[in-house]
């Protein structure tokens, strides 16, 4: 049987090369505070990987996605083992586009500090008064550059991240870039509505994107997980205030009320029902 080594350990995924195609496997890792924790979250792996399938699916009719299969009987023999099972999607190998599309329907986190400082987000001006956490009047595309390892991403205006797809591109920012912010903000307010009416906000989230061999733009990496999105519950909601956090807030409350790096399995395992909680909400079907 053939072996297969990740060519990348990322924080919470692993990346295999299957030469014309991509094995991602989501670990049962958790990160809170910008930290790994030591004891992973089991299953969470596989929640998440089962949620980007389902939003890939729901949003085929946008725009095209990198997700193959997540069967792993579509897979080397070499995923075919309980480690992998569930947690793993095979996908189209692309070539990345280095920016990271951003879309905020809320406004909070690095765009409610850029907010308080100079009233804008990414080159948007923003109406005056708008609280911590308030709906923003229209979501806004606010991209960031994808940086080489060891670099931090920076927040970019549409017209800085013209230039900056120039540079990877060239005579393609422009087309690239409108490309980009129109199917953002289109696959946003299809999800985001979606989920509304399902008890969850999708305050802000992040798409990335790639081309194919034939130089289509292709949706790629994660969907709309509690990993590169924030889910906030709509029960209890309210602008002025930072907002519970779906996910991670009974993992965050004890890591600051202990002053710990260890999780009890009381919190491991509401962290787990909560990840399955919105899991289900989402898709209406019972994670088995
Ligand atoms: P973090 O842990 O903060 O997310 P990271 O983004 O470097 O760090 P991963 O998300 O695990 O780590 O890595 C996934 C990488 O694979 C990203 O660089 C992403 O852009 C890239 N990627 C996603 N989909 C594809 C694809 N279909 N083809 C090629 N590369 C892809
Ligand atoms: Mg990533």
């Amino acid at each position: 049987m053939k072996e297969y080594k990740p060519f990348k350990s990322g924080k919470v995924r692993e990346l295999y090369d299957l030469g014309d195609s991509l094995v991602m496997v989501c670990t049962d890792r958790i990160s809170a505070f910008d930290v790994i924790l030591k004891d992973p979250v089991p299953e969470k792996g596989a929640v998440l990987n089962k949620m980007s399938k389902f939003w890939f699916d729901f949003t085929k009719d946008i725009v095209p996605n990198h997700m193959l299969s997540i069967d792993t009987k579509d897979m080397p023999e070499f995923f075919r083992t309980p480690e992998f099972e569930g947690r793993s999607m095979k996908t189209q190998k692309l070539e990345m586009l280095p920016v990271e599309c951003v879309v905020r329907g809320y406004i909070t986190g690095s765009g409610w500090e850029s907010y308080k400082k100079e009233g804008k987000i990414c080159g948007i001006e923003l109406p005056e008064g708008l609280k911590e956490c308030q709906k923003l009047p229209e979501p806004l595309f606010t991209p960031s550059t994808k940086a080489p390892v060891g670099e931090h991403d920076m927040n970019i205006s549409m017209e800085e991240g013209i230039v900056w797809v120039e540079k990877f591109f060239p005579g393609k920012g422009k087309e690239y870039m409108e490309k980009l912010r129109d199917l953002t903000l289109t696959l946003y307010k299809k999800c985001a509505d979606y989920a509304l009416e399902r008890g969850i906000i999708i305050a802000d989230t992040k798409f990335e994107f790639g081309l194919d061999e034939k130089g289509n733009i292709v949706l790629a990496d994660e969907m709309l997980t509690p990993d590169n999105s924030r889910f906030w519950p709509l029960k209890g909601y309210e602008a002025g205030k930072s907002q519970p956090s779906y996910d991670k807030q009974f993992v965050r409350d004890y890591l600051k009320a202990n002053n710990a790096e260890i999780l009890p399995q009381d919190i491991i395992e509401k962290t787990i029902a909560k990840y399955k909680e919105a899991y289900e909400l989402l898709t209406g079907k019972k994670f088995a």
